[in-house]
């Protein structure tokens, strides 16, 4: 279940503790409590195989961590309770750096980094599972509890040197994860969940024998225990049989990403073993089409037997919001074509009894989840015939229609008569406690409007001002309208609902509320015309304009799965690109847009990425088709691994990107150099997810180096991403030694 509680509670409780507002035993308690609401929740629903230690305080690869002993030193040394060594891995401790964060597969999620030497001491701790599985047992409920594979545990460790493998510390990880297994079958655990993830990913040689022989190991170490594998987030590809020849009894595939599993996984499946079929997709929030399951199901219900196959969520449903139930604003046709975390268990428990009764018995709920899918086939709020002829006149000639870059270089110079090294931030500054209070009203309905407008613009005028002062290039307006990048667009455009409650975990505390994309997407009025306007009025320095990119709109919303995520894309371009030209037509000269998210969506399967690469980027062309010479478009991305998508960066053909680079130290600029990379860039020399205030000497430096490998003609100086995040007092001081790096660099002659 979604660990961070219905209503956040986990949240809340991490918070307070970490504030010292409430001790450890209460942070406990709330998590105690919600482990046992999830149990009795999963149980009454009918849930026949209830999970434990799925839950988490903050991350389950951080509790594998520290399961194994994976601990690095620098947080032995630390003297504290081990509650508090946990979060100072997660969060660090004063000079201590935390464990890096990235990433879960293709998943929103967050997962912190392991680290891995040859020094590693592993050495078991099972207290987190032990008594997550007694605690379960003493409320009457024997869980099976559930693992991270030790394959995957190590291949998403940090390898300690660029030639470090991390399979090479297997053998000693797997003397850990046998006597774990023996101390949850002497505490009564019948059956073990284990997770191999990257079983869904392309898998070498060396990797799948590593799963073979762990697998050999585990099986071995308890041969009393029914071992379930469990992969999900795709499917396992030509390793299909090799993976069914493993030592387990139980192997979950993900049906919802790779259906065509299943015959193969019926035919090939030892006589003893059984199947559970992830048919409940746990990475969207869509009703299941019901009757299209139980057709799926039912050949290898009749080819298996009932007690060798079982049903599933396609995953965790740690991705997707809690329940339906909470929500209260969203109307009754919406809702009726949605399952939230509560709702698809309550779906599985239809497709268990419609499978195992005369289905006639079942033909009123069945024909009530069809007459749904129905409604939302035919909807007119899904398919909007004016989207689908503004796309089908487009054809694919937009995207090639803006001049080279050469010619608009120059109508933009003349346009802007920028000096070199230009500087400029990424859009966002400091959200302010007033301005979140001001929001919080108005949404409530206790600021009237016109008053949320005036505190919106005097935030703008503050902004304009301190940039003026600072003497900073190119300005923005601070973006303090956007509570959110991407939910701000989608409140305004059709297509899109946006939630109450719809929360899924991030990281640690953190939740995002992504956004339901229903329907055909297209603009309702302009969205952002009005703030740009008025903040361009306040000012002689070209004020740049700011818009949420299509892919990352795409990537970090839920997304309807009843047409290709290209088409969807290309929906979002047009509206997007249509708001950037009334942009251009209200007067802006630089218009950015941002794909923060855009190599993230990246599909796991190699094969599957050019593709994804090739739609993403034509999506990102048609936003600026047909935009004029002189209008600057700017990208942003702010990630720094460039290196294997290059010539797809190149194709994007932005006439500025601005990217991550302060942390890797300007050496990601070698990709750039070594692709030829024509147009401007403006490498990140502030990093602004760091608490520490870069000096004017230590930016002018990465300048100097960033210059050794674009000349100082295309190079801009701005941040790695935007200020949203930080206080006034933080930014002030960075930003005005980002302005004195750039001066003094424009008058240096060394190094060019
Ligand atoms: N323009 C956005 C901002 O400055 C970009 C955020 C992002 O890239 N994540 O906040
Ligand atoms: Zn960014």
């Amino acid at each position: 279940m979604p660990r961070i509680g219905k209503g956040r509670e986990l949240k809340a409780a991490l918070e307070s503790y970490w504030d010292g507002r409430i001790p450890a035993a209460e942070l406990q308690r709330v998590a105690s409590d919600l482990r046992h609401q999830h149990l009795t929740s999963a149980a009454t629903t009918g849930v026949d195989v209830l999970p434990c230690n799925d839950f988490s305080l903050y991350d389950h690869v951080l509790d594998t961590c520290v399961l194994v002993g994976a601990i690095p030193e620098r947080f032995m040394r630390l003297e504290m309770s081990s509650l508090e060594r946990y979060f100072a891995m997660a969060r660090g401790s004063g000079e201590v750096r935390p464990l890096a964060m990235t990433k879960w597969f293709d998943t929103n999620y967050h997962y912190l980094i392991p680290e891995i030497s040859p020094d590693t001491q592993f050495k078991l701790c099972a207290e987190k599972p032990l008594s997550d599985f007694r605690e379960a047992l003493s409320w009457g409920f024997c869980a099976r509890p559930v693992l991270l594979g030790p394959v995957s545990f190590l291949l998403l460790a940090k390898p300690d040197r660029p030639s470090g493998r991390p399979l090479d510390a297997l053998e000693r990880l797997l003397a850990v994860y046998e006597q774990l297994l023996g101390v949850l079958e002497a505490a009564g655990a019948r059956a073990l969940q284990i997770d191999e993830p990257f079983l869904a990913t392309d898998m070498d040689d060396v990797q799948m024998a590593a799963v073979e022989w762990s697998w050999a190991r585990l099986a071995s170490a308890a041969p009393a225990v029914d071992l379930t594998l469990a992969t999900y987030f795709g499917g396992v590809g030509e390793n299909l049989e090799r993976v069914l020849r493993l030592p387990a009894s139980e192997f979950h595939l993900d049906l919802v990403r790779a259906p065509e599993q299943l015959e193969a996984a019926t035919a090939a499946l030892a006589p003893a073993a059984r199947l559970s079929l992830g048919v409940i997709d746990a990475r969207n929030v869509w009703a299941d089409d019901l009757q299209a399951t139980m057709r799926l199901v039912e050949p290898a219900l009749v080819r298996l037997g009932h007690d060798r196959v079982r049903l599933a969520p396609s995953c965790s449903l740690l991705h997707v919001p809690y329940s339906l139930a909470h929500e209260r604003r969203m109307d009754r046709d919406l809702r009726s074509w949605l399952a939230f975390g509560e709702e698809k268990l309550g779906e599985l428990q239809t497709l268990k009894e419609a499978l195992a009764a005369a289905p006639t018995r079942w033909r009123e709920v069945l024909d009530a989840n069809r007459e749904v899918l129905q409604a939302r086939g035919t909807s007119r709020r899904v398919h909007d015939p004016d989207v689908a002829a503004r796309l089908a006149s487009l054809g694919n000639v937009d995207i090639a229609c803006r001049s080279s870059y050469a010619t608009r270089a120059q109508a933009q110079a003349q346009r802007l008569s920028l000096p070199d090294l230009p500087t400029t931030t990424i859009g966002s500054f400091p959200q302010t406690q007033e301005i979140r209070a001001a929001r919080r009203e108005w949404t409530d309905g206790t600021l009237d409007p016109q008053e949320y407008e005036h505190t919106l613009e005097e935030e703008i005028r503050t902004t304009i001002a301190r940039q003026e002062r600072l003497g900073l290039d190119v300005l923005v307006h601070g973006e303090a309208e956007r509570n959110d990048m991407v939910a701000y667009f989608a409140e305004q455009l059709r297509g899109f609902a946006v939630t109450e409650h719809g929360w899924v975990q991030s990281y640690g505390s953190r939740c995002v509320k992504p956004p339901i994309l229903f329907g055909d997407v297209s603009r309702r009025h302009p969205v952002s015309i009005r703030w740009w306007r008025f903040a361009q009025g306040l000012t002689n320095r070209p004020v740049k304009a700011m818009l949420t990119g299509p892919v990352t709109m795409l990537v970090w919303s839920f997304v309807r799965d009843d047409q290709p995520r290209e088409l969807t894309a290309r929906q979002l371009a047009l509206a997007i690109g249509e708001e950037a030209l009334d942009l251009e037509r209200a007067g802006a000269a630089i218009i950015q847009i941002d794909e923060a998210a855009l190599r993230e969506g990246l599909p796991l399967r190699r094969a599957a990425q050019p593709d994804y690469l090739r739609w993403a980027v034509d999506c990102f062309r048609l936003v600026c088709a047909r935009l004029q010479d002189s209008t600057q478009v700017h990208a942003h991305m702010c990630y720094s691994q460039f290196d294997e998508i290059i010539e797809h960066i190149l194709r994007m053909d932005a006439d500025v990107l601005s990217i991550e680079a302060s942390r890797s130290d300007m050496r990601l600029l070698q990709a750039f150099a070594d692709a030829a990379y024509p147009n401007q860039l403006g490498p990140g020399v502030y990093d602004v997810h760091s608490l520490r205030q870069p000096s004017a000497h230590e930016i002018e430096a990465l300048l100097a180096r960033a210059e050794r490998h674009i000349p100082r003609e295309r190079l801009w100086v701005n941040p790695d991403c935007g200020l949203k995040t930080r206080t006034w007092e933080q930014v002030l001081p960075a930003l005005e030694h980002l302005v004195t790096a750039a001066k003094r660099r424009r008058a240096s002659t060394d190094g060019t």
